[in-house]
């Protein structure tokens, strides 16, 4: 990644975040360079970044080694058909929108290209996210590996060996930050309903969110086995984890997942 000169089409929020995360891990803002319409999003990542910025996607991308595709879905087919004709030394392309397939983008980039396309999620922003990654069968190892460290600078980043497992990781990481969300309003409500001020309801909750987070991604056994352990028989934690699991928790989890992957699949 130290000698890979990389070209961002689009300077929106997740351009930004990448750009940030591949700045704390050295990258010289030289080696980096973003192009958009808008001359406050240009303005404000040279500013944030001192990276160069472009109006045109065609100069952006000149002598670059990866070009990030970062702009909207609704835009790409355009974007990418513009790009096309510039695209010298065959760069690898790296798409991150939602729903466009590695074979619309080999369509309207006109020849076969190395693609990576990836699923973030907007943990991203503190570059605590997680991505999804499919690679093509023009990308190199080499490839690969930069694609990796691209991602890996905003968060985890792990590879899907196909194409079609980008709808389940939309479903699991890509639409879950939202479902924690959703958690978490309801267990703040509910601290609130037995008494406690709303403040202290929702501190309580978020804490317990990220304590519990970091506890199972520091431990060596799984979630069921944590939660197992915290669940004493006749205890107050069992009586709640009955009451969910009364309520079909786990298969209503498997429906809502079924619908975001369903929905993925339909918009790709
Ligand atoms: P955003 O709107 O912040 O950024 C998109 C940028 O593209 C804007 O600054 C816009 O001015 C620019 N743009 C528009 N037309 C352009 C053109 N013709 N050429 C160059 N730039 C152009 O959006 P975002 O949240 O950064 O999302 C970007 C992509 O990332 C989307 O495709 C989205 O599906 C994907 N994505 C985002 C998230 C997320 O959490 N934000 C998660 C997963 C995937």
């Amino acid at each position: 990644m130290s000698h890979s000169r990389i070209a961002f089409i689009g300077a929106g929020n997740m351009a930004a975040s990448l750009i940030g995360g591949l700045r704390a891990q050295g990258l010289p803002a030289d080696a980096i360079r973003a192009s958009d319409p808008g001359a406050e999003q240009r303005a404000r990542i040279a500013a944030e970044h001192g990276i160069q910025v472009f109006e045109s996607n065609a100069e952006a991308i000149q002598g670059a080694d990866v070009v990030v595709l970062a702009v909207k879905p609704q835009v790409m087919k355009t974007v990418c058909q513009a790009l096309a004709p510039n695209l010298s030394g065959n760069p690898l392309i790296v798409s991150i929108a939602a729903g466009i397939t590695c074979a619309s983008l080999e369509n309207w980039l006109g020849a076969p290209r190395p693609i990576v396309r990836c699923m973030p999620n907007t943990p991203a922003l503190l570059r605590e996210g997680v991505s999804g990654l499919y690679a093509n069968g023009e990308v190199s190892a080499a490839q690969k590996t930069l694609a990796e460290q691209l991602l890996s600078a905003v968060g985890l980043a792990l590879w899907l060996e196909e194409e079609a497992l980008i709808d389940a990781v939309t479903a699991v990481s890509g639409s879950g930050p939202a479902y924690f969300f959703l958690l978490i309003e309801a267990m703040t409500a509910a601290g609130e309903k037995l008494g406690l001020p709303r403040d202290t309801a929702a501190r309580l909750t978020l804490q317990t969110a990220l304590g519990a987070a970091r506890m199972a991604v520091a431990s060596d056994v799984d979630a069921a086995e944590l939660r197992r352990r915290v669940t004493s028989p006749a205890g107050t934690t069992e009586a709640a984890i009955k009451t969910f699991q009364a309520g079909g928790f786990e298969a209503l989890v498997q429906q809502a997942l079924d619908a975001a992957a369903k929905r993925s699949a339909e918009l790709a």
